[in-house]
């Protein structure tokens, strides 16, 4: 318990500008991580990758970092330029898809599994529960729509563990889902 609170205060302290006023303890600053220490690496990533997308200016603060349905959920508050918004909003999609593909209790290579409750774990710590089966050829895919003028945007990516990067897929080459 006392390492889970150091991981913590550590992340809080090297990043102080990403999150809300100073506070005594990081498990009362707002926006301080709710999820295990095998994410401690891909949220210092994304820590890393906001500080250089706000560096020109504006405000940037968490609300909300946490486990929901087995995977990182970030959640932020400010005023950003545009360009800046779509930097922070890529770091935090980057953090969310990895959380998918790291263990959320050591940080090794993990996948989505179940016993009722969703939780991303390697073989080790999975202690009995099923892997959460993904259609060959859907795994580490992510399609997100959006609004860009009036026209209804649609990427299709491909999350990359080896790289920490996403790439582009032509939707039509992907299997349909039932
Ligand atoms: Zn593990």
């Amino acid at each position: 318990m006392a390492h889970t609170l150091s991981w913590k205060t550590e992340l809080v302290q090297a990043y102080r500008d990403l999150f809300a006023p100073p506070c005594d303890t990081a498990l009362a600053v707002r926006g301080a991580p709710e999820c295990g220490l095998g994410w401690h690496d891909l949220l210092d990533r994304m820590c890393v990758r906001i500080q250089t997308a706000i560096r020109a200016g504006g405000t940037f603060k968490f609300s909300q970092i946490k486990e929901k349905y087995g995977t990182l959920r970030v959640y932020w508050d400010g005023r950003l330029s545009a360009e800046a918004t779509i930097q922070v909003e890529e770091a935090i999609a980057l953090a969310e898809a990895r959380s998918a593909t790291c263990c959320e209790v050591c940080g090794e290579s993990g996948r989505l599994h179940s016993d009722g409750w969703l939780t991303t774990r390697c073989a080790t710590h999975a202690e009995g529960r099923a892997p959460v089966e993904v259609k060959p050829g859907l795994e580490n895919i992510y399609i997100v729509s959006y609004v860009a003028g009036d026209r209804n945007q649609v990427t299709c990516r491909r999350y990359d563990r080896g790289t920490d990067t996403f790439t582009e897929v032509d939707p039509a080459s992907l299997p349909v889902e039932e």
